[in-house]
């Protein structure tokens, strides 16, 4: 038989690549030959085969037309799709072309999205249009473009799907919300319903809760608008009321989908649940609306309270306890003698007041701050803390003002002589808005203002620069010299730690680099690592990949990591511990000691040096038991065989403790403060002399 008579050949078409890869993850693919109106053959398990060889194109076509309940979307279909029309769309240049319809059958409520494109070809060696027809199932697009925007743009906890007719619902919440999934993770509606009742509303909310949500409810009230909504509490895991809506609106009406989308709206509602008054946005809104409308804004005074300890409060006597004591603090804050105009509780137990300056008495003020809690028989003594903020004749968000007052608190000294403070603005200089820092990074970074300081590392035996550690520095242009210890955590926390930690990786490794070619003495360093770093694309890669060609040898850069990686590297991200190693990069375990998981760290994992944390090496001339506990864990390093960096020696007798207990290496004060690049290298220069 001749090669192009034998049309049922598997792959008889000469499908381009694009072809193949378009048709990659599709639920069923038909080779056509349109030159002769037939189908050749089909890939797919389902209603999408072909009944035999050779059917005919116009007979599959009405018949997978079935499966389209919208009567002009199959009209439109079969038109399309048509053998006559592939061939004259072929013919006037017009050789690929899709349409989507929803599929499945109303009557059962099997709701699908399917897109149906065919490509066409001339095939070289037979002289005929050929093609491909390919269906892809498009439901999780399709739903999640029709998700409404204003789903973004709120603040919703969670977002659901309904389907009315069969009374089931899918569940996610908004940030992985996969529609595509939907289907096959729908559950009893009732019974979602009746546990989440259980779990969550209140006794005497059951019942409205019960009717808002029931399937006629919702159709009922659909039937009037396009959104339908309410409000009602819900208790939160950690035993919190909140102020919930729930909005439901039609996702497709054809299939009875409706979307459920609830939100939080306690903030707005400016007030506080547990206690009655005002809550953080509740205060915002009010102190702003009665400074803008005061003769003199500097007769006020903003006030910022919190219980210390109040952790301890909950754990000893419970949270039911620990609750009325919060009641109870509002309420005496709200009747004392300092007459506040607005009380709040703006989070857990951190409080606060506006209050006319006339009535600020400092000794009511602290009375307050000591007070006696009594239930049950048991009194419990609280104390507070205030920090205090003078209103100023300048325009300032109430936000701010609140920041300032908490400021203020930081700096009270000793609570038991003098529970509050007052804002002044030396503090200012503390004062650092970490959402303004984080935004200041990427030009700070562009404009050269990190600059990597060298801290030597010493070694215990022979007294020479052994390594270094590098620590950034941030040379702020209006804030001056700020300290790691203020913007690292600040950068963590809003996440842009990860493009600082790869500036400094950079630097150290051209530095590196530098030295190495001009033939000058390098000893390693090493590099602070954030647990943030391990989830960070651009830093991982720049690792793996760029590492050992920007630092001399590999080996000389060296990278820290805390504890606080351990959740990182217990996911492996990257295989990163291993990977370093095969490069080279010795990888050391940082402030050994000063959390809780340091031994499982090291139980874990392999690190090649332990650093001993500071608060170690702080107490050796005083207290005789760290004495033991350094001794025996440079030992079981040693055992495990770990070399030991002990951190932040100051002392010559802690250095001389450190030796005689044949620690390795010694950083510290005792030896040299982190440097800049120039004093640094004249160091390792007169260590290398
Ligand atoms: P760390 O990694 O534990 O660094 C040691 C800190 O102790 C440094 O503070 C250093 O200046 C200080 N120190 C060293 N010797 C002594 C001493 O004898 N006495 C005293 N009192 N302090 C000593 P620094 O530079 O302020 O850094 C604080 C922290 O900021 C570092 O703690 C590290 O966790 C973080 N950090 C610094 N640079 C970077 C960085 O580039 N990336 C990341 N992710 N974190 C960094
Ligand atoms: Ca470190
Ligand atoms: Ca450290």
């Amino acid at each position: 038989m001749e090669k192009q008579d034998n049309f049922i050949q598997e792959n008889s078409l000469e499908q381009p690549d694009m072809m193949i890869y378009h048709t990659e993850n599709c639920t069923g693919k038909i080779e056509l030959n349109v030159s002769r109106g037939i189908c050749l053959s089909s890939t797919a398990h389902n209603c999408f085969k072909i009944k035999t060889q050779g059917e005919e194109i116009d007979s599959y076509i009405a018949r997978i037309s079935r499966n389209i309940p919208q009567e002009e979307d199959c009209e439109k279909f079969k038109d399309q799709f048509c053998c006559e029309n592939l061939r004259s769309c072929y013919e006037s240049g017009n050789s690929s072309f899709a349409m989507s319809f929803f599929w499945g059958s109303q009557e059962i409520q099997d709701f699908h999205v399917l897109k149906a494109s065919v490509e066409l070809i001339h095939s070289s060696h037979s002289g005929e249009i050929e093609g491909i027809l390919y269906f892809n199932d498009i439901t999780g697009d399709f739903l999640a473009e029709r998700m409404p925007w204003m789903l973004y743009h709120k603040n919703f906890k969670e977002i659901a799907i309904i389907n009315t007719k069969r009374s089931v619902i899918a569940m996610d919440s908004p940030d992985n919300f996969d529609v595509s999934m939907y289907l096959n993770e729908e559950i009893d509606y009732k019974t979602y319903v009746e546990d989440l009742i259980e779990k969550t509303v209140p006794i005497q909310e059951r019942e409205i809760f019960r009717r808002s949500t029931e399937v006629q409810t919702i159709c009922k009230e659909l039937e009037k608008k396009e959104r339908y909504s309410f409000t009602i509490h819900q208790i939160n895991s950690d035993g919190e009321k909140r102020l919930k809506n729930f909005t439901y609106m039609y996702l497709v009406r054809e299939f009875n989908l409706v979307l459920v989308a609830t939100e939080d709206i306690t903030e707005l509602s400016g007030k506080d649940v547990l206690t009655g008054g005002y809550n953080r946005q509740g205060f915002i809104r009010h102190t702003r609306s009665i400074l803008n409308n005061c003769p003199d804004k500097t007769e006020y005074a903003v006030l910022f309270f919190n219980i210390k300890n109040f952790k301890v409060v909950n754990e000893l006597f419970g949270i039911e306890t620990g609750d009325d004591v919060l009641r109870s603090t509002y309420v005496e804050l709200e009747n004392s003698g300092l007459q506040p105009v607005i009380t709040a509780r703006i989070e857990a137990d951190h409080f606060t007041c506006l209050v006319e300056r006339k009535n600020l008495d400092f000794n009511e003020l602290t009375r307050m701050c000591e007070r006696k809690f009594t239930k049950d028989g048991k009194t419990i003594h609280l104390f507070g803390r205030c920090g205090v903020f003078y209103v100023e004749d300048k325009p300032m968000r109430v936000d701010c003002m609140i920041d300032r007052a908490k400021i203020a608190k930081k700096y009270i000294t000793d609570e038991y002589v003098q529970p509050y403070k007052i804002y002044d603005n030396s503090m200012k200089d503390a004062y650092i808005d970490k959402a303004e820092l984080a935004g200041e990074l990427e030009d700070a970074i562009s404009q050269g203002q990190f600059k990597v300081y060298y801290q030597p590392v010493i070694d215990a035996s022979t007294g020479k620069v052994a390594s270094a550690e590098a620590l950034v520095r941030w040379i702020h242009p209006e804030k001056g010299f700020l300290s790691p210890a203020v913007f690292i955590p600040a950068l963590e926390e809003s996440g842009y730690i990860s493009e600082l930690d790869l500036y400094v990786t950079k630097e150290v490794c051209s530095f590196l680099m530098n030295r190495h070619k001009h033939g000058k003495p390098i000893v390693p360093i090493s590099i602070n690592l954030s647990w943030m770093d391990f989830y960070d694309e651009s830093m991982m890669s720049w690792i793996l990949n760029d590492l050992q060609k920007c630092s001399a040898p590999g080996a000389m850069a060296r990278f820290e990591i805390t504890e606080t990686s351990y959740a990182a590297i217990r996911e492996d991200r990257n295989n990163i511990l291993s990977s370093l190693k095969n490069l080279g990069s010795k990888v050391l375990l940082d402030d050994f000691g000063s959390g809780y998981s340091s031994f499982g760290m090291l139980q874990n994992y392999n690190f090649d040096i332990l650093k001993i944390d500071m608060s170690f090496v702080r107490q050796i001339e005083t207290n005789p038991k760290t004495r033991s506990i350094l001794g025996f864990i440079i030992e079981m390093a040693h055992e495990m065989g770990m070399q030991v960096v002990a951190e932040g020696a100051e002392t010559k007798a802690q250095v001389d403790f450190l030796k005689e207990s044949s620690c390795d290496f010694i950083q510290g004060y005792y030896y040299s403060k982190p440097l800049p690049e120039e004093e640094f290298v004249r160091m390792l220069e007169e260590s290398f002399e």
